[in-house]
């Protein structure tokens, strides 16, 4: 079978954000694995391999990057000389709604890892939200972000045993800090390899407990991480942070930091993609005569030439003062709506002047009642 691409196989297009990637991902391994496939085991299979071999790189920043640039030779030197494998696969946690939701499908997923799946290899992975000004979405950011995180005790190195106490082999085990269950099904054998519950997959039985972490060997921090918020980013758009959610229980092995970004909305900017709108008031002389206009921009303020005789509502495109594409060099456009004041009441004699530059000559008789009216009200 001839490789196809990595986010054709996905079914995503090339600028599709981390979170897009994992829903697609989740979407298509929900549809095709083999346990609940309407098609042919094998080659639900083959294709659940294939869907998830694509998530393995896609959903890693770097390898990602290497796959962009440098297409699958860049990646497949990372999965071995037998190409991806599922031992090269680590977003079994990603899944682990789907394991959980079914038993079957943890059982053969389980099976073609041959390790224990979900939260008991891999740190767990960590949500945060953080607040920015709408600027940011133009020039970046990098705030510092505190984040509650679980990690193994640092008063006993994660083992849940009290300082300089013993720790003996687990008996259930054998220390190995894994049990084989097997379960039939109809000609088929599983086996399966899963944590042993005794140890937790420590392969070590307690003595005396930490007093830290009362045995459990996990501690609650918080991590101070700086991250990066590249410009353009879409409001609302989740960013990842490899390798910054939870530790495993081996103090390895962390989890990912998902950064939800939020900014704070301006009471006089719209967004829409990479185009800004906005709106500016000149006074009439000005949309008569031609001048400037102030602008609030996304940064700052700006000046619009204003050209003599413009029409009110008229909107002006501002080049490059809108956002940026994600990560890209250019910036759209900002759209400003002019509007124009027009003054409520002239004096008597401005009136005249305005009639006789205007060219609407002498007043007419209704006209003439009207301002007679006005100045007796
Ligand atoms: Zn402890
Ligand atoms: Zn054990």
């Amino acid at each position: 079978m001839p490789k196809r691409d990595y986010y054709e196989v996905l079914g995503v297009p090339k600028t599709a954000t981390p979170d897009e990637i994992k829903s697609a991902y989740r979407h298509l391994a929900r549809q095709y694995h083999p346990d609940v496939a309407k098609e042919d085991p094998k080659a639900a299979e083959a294709k659940f391999k294939e869907i998830s071999e694509a998530y393995e790189v896609l959903a890693d920043e770097q390898k990602r990057q290497s796959y962009d640039q440098r297409g699958f030779d860049a990646v497949q030197g990372d999965f071995g000389p037998g190409g991806f494998t599922w031992q090269n696969f680590t977003h079994a946690g990603d899944l682990e709604d789907l394991l959980g939701a079914n038993p079957l499908f943890q059982q053969l997923f389980g099976s073609f890892m041959g390790a224990p799946v979900g939260r008991a290899a891999r740190g767990s992975d960590v949500e945060v939200a953080v607040r920015l000004p709408l600027r940011a979405a133009v020039e970046g950011a990098r705030p510092t972000l505190e984040v509650p995180l679980v990690g193994p005790c640092s008063d006993c190195r994660g083992t849940g045993a009290k300082h300089g106490t013993a720790l003996e082999v687990c008996p259930e085990c054998g220390g190995s800090g894994q049990v084989r269950r097997s379960r039939s099904r109809g000609y088929t054998q599983f086996i399966t390899v899963g944590q042993c519950p005794t140890c937790r997959g420590s392969g070590q039985k307690i003595l005396e407990r930490c007093p830290t972490c009362h045995g459990s060997g996990r501690q609650r921090t918080v991590e101070r991480i700086e991250v990066t918020v590249p410009p353009g980013m879409e409001d609302g758009a989740v960013l990842r942070v490899p390798g910054h959610g939870g530790r495993g229980p081996d103090g390895e092995r962390a989890g990912d930091l998902y950064v939800q970004v939020v900014f704070e909305p301006s009471d006089h900017l719209r967004r829409e993609g990479t185009e800004a709108f906005t709106e500016a008031t000149v006074p009439l002389v000005t949309a008569l005569l031609g001048g400037v206009a102030t602008v609030r921009t996304i940064e700052g303020e700006a000046e619009l030439k204003v050209p003599a005789g413009t029409q009110p509502e008229t909107q002006f495109r501002m080049r490059g003062l809108g956002f940026p594409r994600f990560r890209g060099p250019t910036r759209g456009d900002l759209v400003v709506t002019l509007h124009v004041e027009i003054p409520r009441s002239l004096p008597g004699r401005e009136k005249e002047l305005v009639r006789e530059a205007l060219g609407a000559g002498a007043p007419t008789a209704t006209a003439r009642r009207e301002s007679f009216f006005h100045r007796r009200s």
